[in-house]
């Protein structure tokens, strides 16, 4: 068994060592290890249903890991990166309304592609199916989001209330930091603590969602992030609420700069498409 970078752990047989085993050995040993093989690894990939033909932790086949682009638009804000359908919703700085009226807490946001078709597939199985291995693939988009040039003292996860945390069993934020730990050399510091559980924000208004969130951060004690530069990462951004908040609690403690980067954000001139509201 080899390890590779990109894909994990793989088989690789010998053929020396085949042909020292009896040939009257192999149809036993094949079939045995084909039934191992098809109780360990499941078959098809999880998102197209093709035929798997690697053996890798990531139960998705290549073609679908390869399939998300990034999030294109001709008008973006230029501090949250809110994509529009025309420039009308921006000044003359380029700035959407929440970022003119001063009401998000971060300076801004980075994220890799829509919250649509494979890219909303793979975060539903890394988050919801527990098909953990998916923090690479998915970190390795994150991070092509985040410009290189940029500097940052510390990579925070977006923190769940510990009963969530609890029920999941990992928090999907906390492995999407520390893959881009890995790749961008940044220590990762859980310094802000989810104390409040807050009612699912689907479903709710923008201003309905940022008081639901109001009060959900605290920082931990002795935490210090006076003067440094913060990479606060989450999975998905929907209309940036919860981001604001966590974002607000670390300018307020002191951060000089606080960026939110997540794999994926919700789209919303496509539900304006549909309406026909342009
Ligand atoms: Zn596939
Ligand atoms: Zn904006």
């Amino acid at each position: 068994m080899l390890y590779t970078e990109n894909v994990g752990w793989r088989w690789v047989f010998s053929s020396a060592l085949l042909t020292n085993i009896g040939r009257s050995v192999l149809p036993f040993a094949e079939k045995a290890f084909c039934g191992l093989f098809q109780q360990l690894f499941p078959d098809d990939c999880r998102v197209c249903g093709e035929p798997l033909r690697e053996v890798s932790r990531v139960p998705v086949c290549r073609g679908c890991l390869k399939k998300p682009g990034a999030i294109l638009a001709d008008y973006f804000c230029k501090d949250c990166q809110t994509p529009f359908l025309n420039r009308f919703p921006l000044d003359e700085n380029g700035r959407c309304s929440l970022c003119r009226l001063g009401l998000n807490g971060f300076d801004t946001v980075y994220t890799f592609g829509s919250y649509e078709e494979t890219l909303r597939e793979l975060i539903h199985l890394f988050k919801y199916d527990r098909v953990r291995p998916l923090k690479k693939p998915l970190g390795r988009l994150l991070a092509r989001a985040i410009p290189t040039e940029r500097a940052f003292d510390l990579v925070v996860p977006m923190p769940l209330h510990w009963r969530k945390r609890w029920s999941r069993g990992y928090n999907q934020a906390e492995l999407l930091a520390q893959e881009i730990s890995r790749l961008r050399g940044l220590p990762v510091a859980k310094i802000v603590r989810r104390v409040k559980p807050t009612a699912p924000q689907a479903g709710l208004s923008n201003s309905k969602r940022r008081l639901n969130v109001r009060g959900a951060f605290k920082i931990r004690k002795g935490a210090g992030v006076k003067g440094l530069r913060v990479l606060l990462i989450d999975d998905v951004l929907t209309t940036g609420a919860t981001a604001s908040a966590c974002a607000g609690v670390l300018k307020r403690a002191g951060a000089k700069h606080v960026a939110v980067a997540a794999v994926a954000r919700t789209d919303r001139r496509i539900s304006l498409e549909w309406s026909g509201n342009t």
